[in-house]
């Protein structure tokens, strides 16, 4: 079936995006909010497409034929913003979106986001075209580019994308859904999104730890290899404490292992 909507998680594999902190790499919670979406629209049964489902480098030139291509009338480009503002932003083409970007606008702030403005820009030079590619290049697919608040911000953007990027993403499928006129349904008992614990390949050793004991050197059950399978990626089963996971690996069985980000360790949402 034909797309309804197509879903584009900004940036991704070698471009990290811009609104990122110490808390989050923008391409990252873009791609969070994103596959949350992803799955309520089709929990909705709403007809979705997604740019993308990995961490990998889509180049505009890529990332905008695969929404021209995807069927879809209709785009969400999600990004998180950088520059010191506080409040969301959504940006549509000078051809048309603005009617989708005033619904989305209105959904944000009901969930608690402030929004600072719903804009358009057309290029300095030639003003019959959109500035941003995600509005000029993406063809007949009606495009919002929203900016669910900034990395950066001495507001309160921070705690609320932290702590509550899926109520802002939630917000954003309650306002398309009324803007298509599709029967919208708010999660009952929650969507349960799976954690998964993503070891850099670049890591040769990584130490796992039993059960019973303290998670700390000297009381290793054993050693999982990374970079001999090119990065390994485990379940979150629990987080017995903070940057501790237990995960079941193929041959030590259920394990303790820590995963602070500075390790190099990332933990993803799918
Ligand atoms: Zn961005």
């Amino acid at each position: 079936m034909k797309p309804v909507l197509i879903i584009d998680p900004g940036h991704g594999g070698k471009d990290p995006g811009g609104g990122s902190n110490k808390y989050w790499v923008e391409k990252d919670m873009n791609l969070t909010i994103s596959l949350y979406q992803f799955q309520r629209y089709q929990q909705l049964g709403i007809p979705v497409a997604i740019t993308r489902q990995k961490d990998v480098t889509l180049s505009p030139a890529e990332r905008t034929k695969i929404v021209r291509e995807s069927g879809a009338k209709y785009c969400h480009s999600n990004h998180i913003n950088a520059g010191g503002g506080d409040g969301g932003e959504v940006i549509h083409s000078i051809y048309g979106g603005e009617d989708m970007a005033e619904e989305v606008a209105a959904e944000l702030q009901h969930a608690g986001q402030n929004i600072r403005r719903i804009f358009t820009r057309p290029l300095p030079n030639d003003r019959t075209r959109d500035f941003y590619y995600m509005n000029r290049d993406t063809g007949a697919v009606i495009t919002n580019i929203i900016e669910y608040g900034f990395a950066d911000s001495r507001g309160d953007d921070i705690r609320q994308i932290k702590d509550d990027w899926q109520v802002l993403a939630e917000s954003v499928v309650k306002a398309f859904c009324s803007y298509v006129e599709f029967p919208y349904e708010s999660i009952r008992g929650g969507v349960t999104l799976k954690k998964y614990l993503s070891l850099p390949p670049e890591a040769s050793t990584w130490r796992i730890y039993p059960l019973n004991a303290s998670p700390v050197k000297g009381n290793e059950k054993g050693f999982l290899r990374p970079e001999k399978f090119g990065g390994l990626t485990y379940q979150i089963l629990g987080t017995p404490q903070a940057h501790v996971y237990l995960i079941q690996t193929r041959d030590f069985g259920k394990v303790q292992i820590y995963g602070h980000p500075n390790t190099g360790a990332k933990v993803l949402t799918k």
